[in-house]
């Protein structure tokens, strides 16, 4: 497994493997690495012939009072499993590589940004598509992949790509979870044992939405509030926001009439976690 430290190393490690006519995915990451990252290279190892992971905590996606400087980092730890899930380069550039001296331009999503975590993180989507669109442009893999997890990052992702005439085919990959329902996160490292248990009310809470609607639920109000009848019954959960969201503008819908994700944002003490599912449709 190669490491690439520089943007030009990328850039070139890609191209001799496309001179080569080898497919290159590449699977950005913040590292920390869990189960679902490892699907996410299992993933792309079955789309392109090479794989390369990227590890790179981006600052520009973080508010001012978020977590970026605890976030969890364990780059030997995150090199070993890459190793063993057949990563052929990890890419894991300096924050100066990545915004150096003079840095100016920013990628701006439009509407897609305009709810659920993009309007409890301002500027995280400006920040996820300008180090999106970097990456891509640096690498110039063949095909980006992406867990539908973080949905509305996906959602967006693909529409940059499509309206900026980005060459990489953007692929989503479903929501790896613990055994218990729990959504893989490297977030869930700051959980204490106590609220690890209650972080399984989100899961929960999209299992009570999912009822109600196979139940014949269609209005998003009385959705909603199944789900979050079930985050009040846990003492450590604050919601930020339980939203139904038409699965393509990412818009508020009142009535479900096509596929609609249910989307939810909660503290658990104070780690915010989010999950997600799809009603009616696929993806
Ligand atoms: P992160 O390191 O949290 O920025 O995540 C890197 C990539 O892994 C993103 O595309 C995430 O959507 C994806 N990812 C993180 N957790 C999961 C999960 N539980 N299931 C599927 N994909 C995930």
């Amino acid at each position: 497994m190669d490491i690439l430290e520089s943007p030009l190393a990328l850039r070139h490690w890609v191209d001799a493997r496309h001179h080569q006519s080898r497919r290159v995915a590449l699977v950005p990451t913040m590292g920390y690495l869990h189960i679902g990252h490892v699907k996410l290279v299992e993933h792309a190892r079955q789309l392109a012939d090479e794989v390369v992971a990227t590890i790179f905590v981006n600052p520009t996606q973080f508010g001012p009072t978020e977590d970026l400087s605890r976030y969890p980092r364990d780059l030997e730890g995150d090199l070993a499993k890459l190793r063993v899930a057949g990563v052929n380069a990890v890419f894991t550039p300096r924050t100066e590589d990545m915004y150096p001296e003079g840095f100016a331009t920013y990628v701006v999503p439009e509407r897609l940004g305009d709810h659920l975590c993009g309007k409890s993180r301002p500027g995280h989507f400006r920040g996820v598509c300008t180090v999106v669109h970097m990456l891509l442009r640096m690498s110039r893999v063949d095909v980006a992949v992406f867990g539908e997890k973080d949905y509305q990052q996906l959602q967006i992702i693909r529409r940059m790509a499509r309206d900026l005439w980005l060459d990489a085919q953007v692929v989503g990959v479903p929501i790896v979870r613990a055994p218990d329902g729990l959504a893989m996160s490297s977030r869930n490292a700051y959980l204490s044992a106590d609220e690890r248990k209650d972080a399984l009310a989100l899961s929960a809470a999209l299992a009570a939405v999912r009822a109600a609607y196979n139940g014949g639920e269609r209005h998003a109000a009385a959705l909603r509030a199944a789900a979050e009848k079930v985050l009040k019954g846990v003492a450590s959960a604050r919601v930020d926001y339980v939203s139904l969201v038409d699965t393509q503008e990412l818009q508020p819908v009142e009535t479900l009439t096509g596929p609609t994700l249910c989307a939810l944002a909660v503290f658990i003490g104070k780690t915010r976690l989010i999950d997600n599912c799809v009603l009616g449709g696929t993806r």
